[in-house]
């Protein structure tokens, strides 16, 4: 048996010998990503089957490290592109975790070509934390699926082709049970989606009405009521992603806020740099930021075993921790033209919006407290939450209201 280092040769020879024969930088974007697709290097991790090689992760970071190497795009993050990413990582993983060979084929090489988008179908008015307690219903007619219900917060809705959905479809079950997983397609009759405004200003989120809405048999992922199982996987990759955001700085040397600011670069220039306590702050998150980065590593280590990892709750939290501590340094940094907004003062206003995006981490994909339940109960092995409803069949729990608006009516 050949050792570590032989299969490390072995598979640097392989995406050498392959980049020599394919990688030309006059080829259009879309043409090289054909080819890493179909190359199966774009997720060297996935199953050969499935546009992989079943590579390890360490396998894969020497692909990463052979197409930097070239200068050439590569993997996921670089070849899915543009809005949606993350929703569409997480759609990726979850069917290659749990989709049918035939919904694989449908939407695994369109996801990485990156021709669709996703968003995530889950929050709902009464159903946010406690997301076990939703209520929009999926039941079968004939050859198809039809959903009623309405969901809420869901990112880039308005741009995706297909949402990640969670239905009820077992009311005689207990809350956790009785749930399942489904690709609803956004572009039909049944789907409205309505724009919330966010503090920035922006309106990245919206609410979704879903009103007799298709989908066929074969959208079902995973198991019939076991939806619960796919999307504790989905929620771990989730938290993952989100818990590396900014950790895989470029140059890590530099502790960017936004896209313009550096911390370091904007302590020298107001002339903080030599300031004992700004430097400690400084030093804390470059540590901070580290630890982040090998916890990821180790959460999404124990993900590509199936398992979902509580490990990534840590990561999610401590992230929050990061953005908001980052952002509001910046503030102080800047001191009083920290508090201005607009366009004509690019540094206050890059800390300032820092500082309210901070709030998606420490709230979507499950807030800070929730995390820290997870970390309390399933690390630390502390006694779980009290809860009433958890045996019982969900047609018995009182409930919020399923349908609300809040977003004042029809989209302006
Ligand atoms: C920017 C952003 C993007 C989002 N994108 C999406 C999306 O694409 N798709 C989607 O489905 N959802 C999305 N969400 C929704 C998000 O997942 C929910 O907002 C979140 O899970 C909290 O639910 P809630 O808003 O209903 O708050 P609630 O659940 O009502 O919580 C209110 C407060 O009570 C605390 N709390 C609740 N229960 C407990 C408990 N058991 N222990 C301790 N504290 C508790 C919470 O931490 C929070 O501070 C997004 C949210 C944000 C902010």
């Amino acid at each position: 048996m050949g050792t570590r280092e032989d299969r490390a040769d072995e598979i640097t020879a392989e995406v050498r010998s392959w980049l020599s024969e394919h990688w030309d930088p006059s080829l259009d974007g879309r043409e090289w990503r054909g080819l890493v697709v179909d190359g199966g290097w774009a997720y060297p991790s996935w199953p050969a089957r499935w546009f992989g090689r079943g590579y390890t992760r360490a396998e894969s970071a020497i692909v990463a490290r052979e197409f930097a190497r070239l200068g050439a795009p590569w993997g996921a993050l670089d070849v899915v592109s543009g809005h949606g990413q993350i929703e569409l990582q997480i759609g990726a993983n979850v069917l290659i975790a749990h989709a049918s060979d035939g919904l694989k084929a449908q939407l695994l090489r369109p996801i990485l070509m990156g021709d669709l988008r996703a968003c995530l179908l889950y929050s709902e008015p009464g159903a946010g934390s406690d997301l076990a307690s939703l209520q929009t219903r999926a039941e079968r007619d004939g050859d198809e699926w039809v959903f009623n219900g309405q969901k809420v917060w869901t990112t880039v809705a308005q741009l995706a082709d297909f949402g990640l959905l969670i239905a009820r479809t077992d009311w005689d079950q207990p809350k956790h049970q009785g749930i399942s997983y489904f690709i609803l397609p956004m572009h039909q009759r049944g789907v409205e989606v309505r724009p919330l405004r966010q503090m920035t200003g922006d309106a990245q989120f919206n609410e979704v009405f879903i009103t007799d809405a298709r989908a066929p048999l074969d959208h079902l992922v995973g198991e019939l009521n076991d939806g619960w199982r796919v999307l504790r996987t989905a929620l771990a990759f989730e938290r993952i992603v989100m818990g590396s955001t900014g950790t895989r700085s470029r140059d890590e040397r530099r502790l960017p806020v936004g896209a313009s600011i550096d911390l370091i670069e904007l302590a020298q220039r107001t002339g903080r740099s030599e300031d004992r306590l700004v430097r400690q702050a400084l030093a804390e998150l470059f540590i901070l930021r580290s630890v982040i980065a090998w916890n990821g590593e180790r959460a999404a280590a124990e993900s590509a075993r199936g398992d979902a990892s509580p490990a990534a709750s840590l990561g999610k939290l401590a992230m929050s921790r990061l953005l908001h501590t980052s952002a509001g340094l910046a503030d102080s940094l800047l001191g009083p033209a920290g508090t201005l907004y607009g366009p004509e003062v690019p540094d206050a206003n890059a800390a300032n919006v820092s500082l309210m995006m901070a709030f998606m981490n420490s709230i979507g994909g499950g807030s800070d407290q929730i995390q820290r339940n997870i970390i309390a109960e399933r690390i630390l092995g502390l006694p779980k939450d009290l809860a009433t409803d958890r045996d019982v069949p969900f047609r018995d729990v009182p409930k919020a209201a399923a349908r609300l608006e809040l977003g004042g009516g029809r989209p302006r």
